[in-house]
């Protein structure tokens, strides 16, 4: 099987220098949940189970956890790099 870079898409060869690139994206509760103040908590509840009713599972899952496995090549893994870490440069 021939891989590929995911990013640029030039193939990796055998024995080759490759990296595999694993993010987890995971949805963080900060204890608040938005309501409106004149809402009653059962109709503040309602809201929240027919706007959660509106999405599959497939699409709640996505909005909460999002895991990514990729595998780059070696310029391609500076180039990640150095995004995750402009804040740190500035
Ligand atoms: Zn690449």
């Amino acid at each position: 099987m021939k891989s590929r870079c995911a990013r640029c898409g030039k193939r990796l060869k055998k024995g080759g220098c490759a990296y595999r690139l694993k993010a987890e994206l995971i949805s963080h509760y900060d204890g608040y949940i938005r309501v409106n103040p004149n809402d009653s908590m059962t109709a503040t509840l309602d809201k929240i189970n027919s706007e959660l009713s509106k999405l599959t599972e497939d699409e709640i899952e996505r909005q909460v956890y999002r895991k990514f496995e990729y595998l780059v090549c070696p310029a391609c893994r500076d180039e990640v790099e150095k995004f995750l870490l402009t804040e740190e440069r500035r």
